[in-house]
Order: C-alpha cells, then structure tokens, then sequence
C-alpha cells in the first residue's frame, strides 16, 4: 500500500469523518465483521429492520398510512415476509405523483439530501435521504468496493460522466485531492483526445482501481487494445450503472489483466448488489436493502428471472418499501463460495423496458438478443437494437471491417429464427451508439409493453 493510502485509512479519513460527523468509518468497520454471519442472521436482521421501517412509515408518513389502509393492513399485521407482499409495490409513477406525501413527517426537508434520476422515459424521480441513512450507504458501497480488491484511500480513475468533485469548488477538489484520490475520464466527452489523455494518465499515475460505467470501460479497453496499449494492472475493476455483457468482461479482463467486480445499484437506494471476489453471482446489499425478485407476483426460484422490487431499510425520511426497480434479475440456486451469508442474485439480466416481444408473443431478454447478435454476425463491432412495434426493428450497427454481404445474410437468418417470417427490419449504420442524457448506453430498446412492465398490476397476495 503506498503512504499516501495508509495514511488516509489511518488519519485523513477518520479526521474528515469527525469533520463532517459522519459515522460512515464506524459503520464501515461494523459490516466488515458481519459479512461472513450466516444467512439465518442475515434474515433476522432484515425482519428487525423491515419491521421497524414499516412501522416508522405508518405512523409517519401520509402516503403509507393511506396504502396500508386501504390494504387493509397494519404493521402489527406483517408477521413474516409473506404478509409484507401484500404490501402493493411502489412505482416510479408513485415516487412522481406522490412524492410529497411519501416523506415522514418526522424530518424537515433542509436537513435531506436530494438524489435524481432521469431514467429512460425521461420522467424525472425525485428522492430525500436523511444523513444517517448517507453515511450508511456510503459504508455499504466502501465494503462492497473493497470485494475488488482494491483498499481504501489507493487512487481510482473513474470512466464517468459529470464528475462530482468538480460542481463543489475548491473544497471538492481539495477533497478529491486529499481522501478520494479519483481521477476522470469523463464519459460525456469520450473523444479521441481524451481517450488518449487518459491512457497516458493510466500509465503515469496507476490507479489501483478502474471504475466505470459497463460499456465505457469496454470502450476503454477496446481503445487500448487498438492501439497496443498495455495499460498496468489495477487491483481490481468494478463496472456497474448498466448490464455488463459475457463479451464486454472478457475484453476488460483481457486488456487490464485483471478481473471486473459487477456492481448493481440505482440512484433511488444507492447499492443493490456487488458481486465479491469469487464472481460466484452478485451478493445483495442486505444491510442495506431488502429484495425481492418476482416473476408473475410471486418470489422467482432458483435460477428464474423476475421483477427487482427493492426496499431501503435505512432511509426513512422518506421510506422506500417494495419499490419496482424496473430491471429483471435471476436468482441463484446456490450459496456463494466465499461463506458470505448475504443473499445471493445469478445475474441481472437487464431493464425491464428492454425485453423484447415476438409476433408470437414470447418474450426475449435484450442482454441476450444482443450478445447473440453481436458474437453471431460477422463485422459488428456494436450494436443497438430497437423494437419500435411488434413487428417492427431497426438495427444501429457500428461496422468493423470485416462486415458485409456474409453479415447481412446472417442479420436476415437471426432474424427469421429468433423473431419469426412476419417481422420487418431495417438496418442504419452509424458512427457510435448514442448515449442516454445519463451518459449511459442501452442496447436494446422495446417500445412494446411487456409482462414486466405491468408486473404493478398485477394482483399480489
Ligand atoms: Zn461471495
């Protein structure tokens, strides 16, 4: 560990945590000690927590009040998960149109901390998180990003759009300078030029960890490989924000020599699951949020996909209970090799928005039409796909060399078997995939509705 890292952990760190009196550190060092705790007393600490949540929710907050009402429910009522699924899920749709109501009443806003997100249909969520419930977080994400291998306090270069620091002044760079160490390449500006600025930072300064959102790092990889840059190896890689796909995580590993830690979260609630250092699957976040994954209303099985519906055990200025994510993911049929107790996601497959629907009505997975795509067809170096109606496709393709006549007759036979006769298609060659104001990419877009994206209405309980 270089000295600048040690002494981050052993005296900048603690000293700024006293300074902003955060009890993140302490926190920090708490869930180190419980993560090989076994999966009964994980359960039992998320039913205290759950209980607790819901009972601070019903007293003080209009929104849940009138909810558990009208469900006929009280929290006295909620004796075990099962009775908590009676609970109906809450949307994005919700967050929107009740947003006020669903804030306790035992907090004043100017003491909150304000989270955004845009997300897809570009209909903005707003949501409020108390400061206690920050410093929690911000330890659930410290012990998670430690499962890389990387160490508090060592360098980080971050592939990332909007870098943060920077919209705080001075003090934002100071910090940066001093404790976070992070150093960006910023993702709304990926040029050529500032690919090669940060390449030549990579070589002057090795981060110990690479950070970024999936397709970026990839992208950065894929720069470096063609151009024979043997970038030095970080101790460890994490990618989230987005799908990380099979082709994506081979490249990264490839070119960094090291191997990619998948992290899934969302702005709502912060980490959802990371997964630790046997890649074994992605452990959920269960000191921090409690998870449920659906799939017709009811929990999904081993290794079935279904409805991320996610619940923030920490944040109770305003409660986030059984909230739809809008991604799908698949459990795991087994426990994880490490002995970690927390629950355990296989992978996740992708938004729900991002399922497609055939003429026949069979629903395929957007992560996996793609990667089936781009590994079968020869010359594509990326792709996008669209489904604007049923029967209806378009294809972004970004061509490498070696595509042509071979590759549209494989485009036609995918087609043909995957979607069926009735489908058109066109395809439109373009330069890059564009990004989302996010800066984050998607690869398949369904404008169908699914399953997926009524599971709301469907009836629970
Ligand atoms: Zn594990």
């Amino acid at each position: 560990m270089d000295w600048h890292a040690s002494l981050i952990r052993k005296v900048i760190g603690p000293a700024w945590a006293t300074w902003e009196g955060s009890r993140y550190l302490h926190h920090y060092r708490h869930l180190l000690r419980t993560q090989y705790e076994g999966p009964e007393q994980v359960h039992a600490r998320q039913w205290k927590g759950l209980k607790r949540l819901l009972r601070h929710a019903y007293e003080t907050v209009p929104f849940y009040r009138d909810r558990l009402d009208r469900a006929g429910l009280t929290p006295e009522e909620v004796r075990k998960f099962d009775d908590f699924r009676r609970l109906p899920v809450l949307t994005k749709e919700d967050l929107r149109q009740h947003g006020g109501t669903l804030l306790s009443r035992a907090y004043a806003l100017r003491e909150l901390h304000r989270k955004t997100t845009s997300g897809s249909t570009g209909v903005s969520v707003e949501v409020w998180v108390d400061d206690p419930s920050m410093q929690w977080k911000r330890a659930c994400t410290l012990r998670s990003d430690e499962w890389s291998g990387w160490r508090f306090g060592e360098p980080v270069a971050k592939v990332w759009g909007n870098p943060e620091y920077l919209k705080r002044g001075w003090r934002g760079r100071l910090r940066n300078a001093l404790l976070e160490r992070a150093h960006y390449l910023d993702t709304l500006k990926m040029d050529e030029a500032a690919l090669a600025r940060f390449a030549r930072d990579l070589q002057a300064m090795p981060p110990s960890l690479l950070f970024g959102h999936a397709h970026s790092v990839y992208l950065l990889a894929e720069y470096l490989r063609a151009r024979g840059i043997k970038p030095p190896r970080p101790r460890g890689i994490i990618t989230t924000a987005m799908v990380l796909h099979t082709w994506q995580r081979k490249s990264i590993e490839q070119v960094f020599d090291c191997k990619v830690t998948n992290r899934y979260g969302c702005e709502e609630v912060s980490l959802i699951a990371c997964e630790c250092e046997r890649h074994e699957g992605l452990h959920v976040n269960a000191d921090g949020v409690y998870v449920e994954v659906l799939c017709d209303g009811r929990p999904a099985g081993p290794g079935e996909a279904g409805s991320v519906i996610v619940t923030d055990l920490t944040n109770r200025a305003m409660p986030i209970l059984r909230y739809q994510v809008g991604d799908v993911a698949v459990v795991a049929g087994q426990r994880c090799g490490c002995g970690r107790g927390l629950p355990l996601l296989e992978r996740i497959e992708g938004r729900e928005a991002d399922y497609v629907v055939t003429p026949a009505g069979e629903l395929i997975s957007g992560i996996s039409l793609t990667e089936n795509f781009a590994v079968q067809v020869p010359g594509i170096a990326q792709l996008q796909i669209v489904q604007e109606s049923v029967s209806r496709f378009v294809f972004r393709i970004v061509r490498s060399p070696a595509f042509g006549q071979e590759s549209l007759g494989e485009i036609e036979r995918l087609v043909r078997v995957r979607f069926g006769p009735a489908v058109r298609y066109d395809c439109e060659y373009v330069e890059r995939i564009p990004q989302e104001p996010s800066g984050k990419y998607r690869f398949c877009i369904s404008q169908v509705p699914t399953p997926f994206t009524h599971q709301q209405e469907i009836p629970v309980g």
